[in-house]
């Protein structure tokens, strides 16, 4: 079923991506999220085409990646402590979930230890949720040009989970905000980022998400069925 399921969402994606503006114009990233799935599942999806794998988790990732391998795309997606940051710098391709100077400073000195230019996204929490990390808006300016002090770090982009809302329509409009500050930080002259990527849309959301300019998508459930926890 995974392979199917993959290729449902993959088709999806690209019924999604017609409806776009014509400045969004990067082809879109689909992260097939392994969390609480086993090295099996997650050899299947890669077999099928799953180029990026997403974990929330840096123990969970850190049991997969010798088994898994580097020919796949590794990417963190769940929060990150400052004591996970030296394993995470090992594996990950790309950290999505950077949302603090203290955080970024951590993975910047881990980094430069070996020898590593540590590609991140920085994650936002445009709507202040209480339940969620990310920064807000208005600390987003002070964070980017601190981190683009650092030199072993790149950003390239921006990252965001929306509400779980029942009305799609209720998310559509933050994610427009998400792609209008992503234009705008495009734009900012940083030194050493690179901002091409707009990370955001899951299961229920990624196809809205993909209309209005994500080119990173994290779908778990619409791949590999419900977890189990
Ligand atoms: C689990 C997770 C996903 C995938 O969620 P699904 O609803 O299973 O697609 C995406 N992004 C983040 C940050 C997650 O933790």
């Amino acid at each position: 079923m995974i392979k199917e399921n993959l290729l449902a969402v993959e088709k999806c994606i690209d019924e999604s991506s017609k409806k776009r503006q014509q400045d969004m114009i990067e082809k879109v990233k689909l992260v097939a999220v392994t969390k609480n799935h086993t090295v099996e599942e997650m050899r299947e999806a890669i077999a099928a085409g799953a180029a990026f794998i997403g974990e929330n988790r840096v123990q969970e990732a850190l049991e997969k990646y010798p088994q898994i391998g580097n020919t796949v795309e590794w990417h963190l997606i769940g929060h990150l402590q400052t004591n996970k940051v030296k394993q995470a710098v090992k594996i990950f391709d790309l950290i999505e979930s950077v949302d603090s100077i203290k955080l970024a400073e951590t993975i910047n000195k881990e980094a430069i230890k070996i020898n590593k230019l540590q590609n991140i996204l920085v994650q936002v929490n445009l709507v202040k949720e209480q339940s969620k990390y990310g920064v807000y808006i208005e600390d987003l300016p002070a964070l980017l040009s601190d981190i683009d002090g650092l030199p072993n770090l790149k950003l390239c982009g921006l990252m965001f989970i929306a509400p779980n809302l029942e009305n799609l329509e209720e998310v559509r409009p933050m994610f427009k905000s998400m792609y209008k500050l992503f234009r705008k930080i495009q734009k900012t002259a940083y030194q050493t980022a690179d901002v091409k990527y707009l990370s955001m849309g899951m299961t229920h959301d990624y196809k809205i998400a993909v209309e209005e300019g994500a080119n990173i998508v994290r779908v778990g459930t619409a791949i590999f069925g419900p977890r189990q926890y």
